[in-house]
């Protein structure tokens, strides 16, 4: 692969559709793909009111977000075929099941040419788990970003058993081309490696949260204020969608078999009752004002009281 020149992205939720702008805002053409015809109506409607929003409120500068580049260079694909026949890269933004995922890439390796790569956004699947769905492995590789792409200006590239050099090196130049510093993954692992960092938060706070030892917003406020950030883990796993960390700590759970990692009622009931964070306006904060964002949070509120 010399330089990749066209990219197709597969899944239009949380992380494609923010991958496909990423790209798009850089000037190298993106075709967007769902197999939910609605999930792709829905993030076409989205995306064109994003950058115009964000213009709009002051948020960002038209040198950043050139709304003629972006709209040049980004399409939606109702066509599998269509979306990826030309492509270079193709990166799957699917949900985070082994299975789904490897049928997607099947799929992908008949559509696509001799030589395109075939890159998963998997927040902790290693590439090993997926490659021999095609037949292609040496061009499959793990390429994960973070959410939102561009304040978390992060990407990681790692490879399996299979992955060719040249494979490696075209991904970690295409993140550096889109204004990502990659980080290379020198070592097959599962959540690569800042999700290793962040999987370790997750999970001791929900077991904090779940065992009944403190409340969500005072572990939040512990976090915000011991580390400065303005927000904490139950606020990011909101914006991450709660059924996407479910899935997360599940794969932990089958990777290692130890029922401690699998996730805790205090995720999973709020899953089952379809609260899944920002996306569907209820998570362990409300939306679109979260508590957390309030002045006075860090002051303490009412719930902490016995
Ligand atoms: P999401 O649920 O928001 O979006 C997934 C999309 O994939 C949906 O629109 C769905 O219709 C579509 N889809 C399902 N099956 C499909 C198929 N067979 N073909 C094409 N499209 C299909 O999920 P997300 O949050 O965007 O996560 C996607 C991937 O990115 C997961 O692997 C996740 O672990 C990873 N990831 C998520 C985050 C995050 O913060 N949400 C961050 C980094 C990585």
């Amino acid at each position: 692969m010399e330089r990749i020149e066209r990219v197709a992205v597969i899944g239009a939720g949380t992380m494609g559709r923010q991958i496909a702008l990423q790209i798009a805002r850089h000037g190298v053409p993106v075709a967007v793909y769902d197999a939910d015809p609605a999930a792709l109506a829905l993030a076409r409607r989205a995306q064109a009111g994003t950058i115009r929003g964000w213009l709009a409120a002051g948020l960002a500068t038209a040198e950043d977000w050139p709304a003629d580049v972006v709209a040049a260079h980004l399409r939606y694909e109702a066509d599998l075929g269509a979306a990826v026949r030309d492509a270079d890269l193709v990166i799957e933004a699917v949900p985070e099941r082994v299975e789904l995922k490897r049928a997607v890439l099947g799929q992908l390796d008949e559509y696509c040419r001799e030589g395109a790569i075939l890159a998963t956004n998997s927040s902790s699947i290693r590439i090993s788990l997926l490659e021999d769905a095609t037949a292609r492995p040496g061009q499959c590789a793990n390429f994960h970003f973070y959410n939102p792409v561009w304040d978390k200006p992060l990407v990681e590239v790692g490879g399996g058993g299979a992955t060719t050099p040249e494979t490696i090196a075209a991904l970690l130049a295409f993140g550096r081309r889109i204004g990502l510093l990659p980080l290379r993954v020198r070592r097959e692992s599962t959540g690569f490696i800042f999700n290793r960092v962040w999987r370790a938060i997750k999970k001791e706070t929900l077991k904090v949260v779940d065992s009944g030892v403190a409340s969500h917003e005072d572990v939040d406020r512990a976090f915000m204020t011991m580390y400065q950030t303005p927000q904490g883990p139950f606020g990011l796993m909101d914006e991450i969608g709660l059924d996407v960390v479910r899935d997360i700590e599940e794969h932990y759970a089958r990777e290692s078999g130890d029922p401690s990692d699998l996730p805790p009622p205090v995720l999973t009931e709020r899953v089952a009752r379809g609260d899944l964070g920002v996306k569907t306006g209820r998570g362990f904060y409300q939306y679109p004002d979260p508590a957390y964002k309030s002045p006075d949070f860090l002051r303490g509120g009412d719930e902490t009281e016995d």
